[in-house]
């Protein structure tokens, strides 16, 4: 399966995704990574899509990346008598512990632990911000809020509080059960919500001891702020634009958006752009003018990465809004006037190690030889990763003889991950395992130029240190 793009979609499956119809579909359609959302849906569904995801990439013989969203401390209300409630600018609303269902008066908010923090003048923010508290008077049990706006609250709405760096662990009890089963089921990517700093993601790193990758989502004022540290300790990083347009004025979030992702190139991790992108095709066919602006944007920044959540999830056309991203990221990478991802990296990193060494010499060569492709032989990914940093304007095709690295570099920028059963023991069967992977799966013409990377010995993971020129002939016999 070859895409014609460089950067890549990740598409959220849910209620209106979860058959193996649709989720082969919306992979012929050009979905890179699937997310499983653990804040919904049960572990089983979750199974259930995973296994389906597997055999596809057999089927289609395409390493296929997964990604497990676990929901972090996300603060919730507790369910209403009604349903739901209407409540008026300037009454009094109460949040308590007391776990019996609501009514206008107040409502059970089950965590004890943050009472202490919520001073008087603190805003809460429910429902995305529809409604806003103020807290008025602080109790050990109860705290009693003025309401700044009329509004609905309703079921287990969520909570945001901005303001206030919150005591919480950033692993709830279900993230910890949840983070367990995604490991079982061998995902390849695990996501934390509201990370707060670093240590957040330290801590997670520990636990999963390098069975998965991890991404950080930001989306609170705090991740923001600790961004440079955070982008350092984790594997790749997702600009979450739902809770972060909550937490903060949605005008400040296209300008932390551009930062982001250019501090993720530098850095040289992996970004997402999340959130809202394609939202009106949740129920139409075609997006608005601004949504496809919007992708087209994040795309020029240079993400690696764009992703639906509802509209995929939930939504009437997750076929079609799978299709349109890549429609519209397609155009953009064809619009040689505006995109242009090239970075000098000996200027944005001045000590560079032999794997830099490499990759900027593969970068040169593949533009002076006139190279159809660039061919990561990569153990750990981490070559594919530098040389995916370069934003080469030919194909890297990561190779892998292990399948998980293989799935786990699909989310990268421009990197087509193949999976190689053989390892090579000598540079003339890494030459031939290399050329053959791509004449099978039609990646390069004969008589095409190829640069290969990889490390030598053979089957370590290690640094890069060898650069082989070749070119794809006919038959088996390989310079
Ligand atoms: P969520 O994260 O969909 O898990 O809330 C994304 C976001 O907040 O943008
Ligand atoms: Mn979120």
């Amino acid at each position: 399966m070859k895409r014609n793009r460089k950067a890549k979609i990740l598409a959220t499956l849910g209620p209106n995704s979860s058959s193996s119809e649709i989720i082969e579909t919306m992979f012929t359609a050009g979905c890179d990574v699937f997310r499983l959302n653990f804040s919904h849906g049960s572990v089983e569904t979750h199974r259930k899509n995973l296994e389906n995801i597997r055999n596809l990439e057999k089927k289609y013989n395409h390493a296929t990346c997964i990604l497990a969203d676990l929901q972090g401390p996300k603060l919730r209300v507790g369910e209403f008598k009604n349903l739901q409630e209407e409540l008026k600018q300037g009454q009094k609303f109460i949040l308590d512990l007391n776990s019996e269902e609501g009514d206008n008066q107040r409502v059970n908010f089950p965590h004890a632990d943050i009472y202490d923090n919520l001073t008087p003048n603190t805003t809460l923010l429910i429902n995305d911000g529809r409604i806003r508290l103020q807290v008025i008077e602080q109790h050990k049990e109860k705290l009693v809020t003025e309401v700044l706006n009329d509004g609905i609250i309703s079921n287990n709405k969520g909570v945001n509080i901005p303001d206030v760096i919150l005591p919480i662990e950033s692993l709830t009890n279900k993230d910890k059960s949840d983070l367990q089963k995604a490991i079982e089921m061998n995902v390849d990517w695990v996501a934390l919500s509201f990370v707060q700093q670093a240590d957040d993601i330290i801590k997670l790193k520990k636990i999963v001891d390098g069975k998965v990758l991890i991404m950080a989502k930001i989306e609170k004022p705090s991740a923001v702020k600790n961004i440079d540290e955070i982008i350092k300790v984790a594997d790749g990083i997702m600009i979450a634009r739902g809770d972060l347009g909550v937490e903060m004025p949605p005008e400040k979030v296209p300008i932390v958006q551009k930062n982001i992702i250019k501090r993720c190139r530098f850095f040289g991790k992996p970004v997402v752009v999340a959130t809202q992108m394609l939202e009106s095709m949740i129920s139409s066919l075609v997006p608005t003018r601004a949504e496809a602006s919007d992708v087209a944007n994040a795309i020029y920044d240079g993400t690696d990465a764009v992703m639906l959540s509802g509209e995929s999830a939930v939504g009437e056309y997750p076929i079609e809004s799978v299709s349109t991203m890549n429609n519209i990221i397609e155009n953009v990478e064809k619009d040689t006037n505006n995109f242009n991802l090239e970075i000098n990296n000996s200027q944005t990193n001045k000590k560079i190690d032999n794997t830099d060494a490499i990759t900027n010499a593969a970068y040169s060569i593949a533009k002076n030889a006139d190279a159809k492709a660039i061919i990561t032989f990569s153990v750990s990914g981490k070559t594919t990763l530098r040389m995916a940093r370069e934003r080469a304007p030919v194909q890297i095709i990561g190779l892998s003889p292990n399948i998980k690295t293989a799935r786990k570099m699909q989310i990268i920028w421009g990197v087509n991950s193949c999976y190689s059963n053989k390892d090579a023991v000598n540079t003339t069967e890494m030459v031939s395992i290399a050329c053959g992977i791509v004449k099978n799966k039609n990646l390069v013409k004969p008589d095409d130029i190829v640069i290969i990377t990889a490390g030598v010995p053979f089957g370590n993971a290690g640094s890069t240190n060898l650069l082989r020129i070749a070119k794809i002939i006919a038959d088996k016999d390989l310079t």
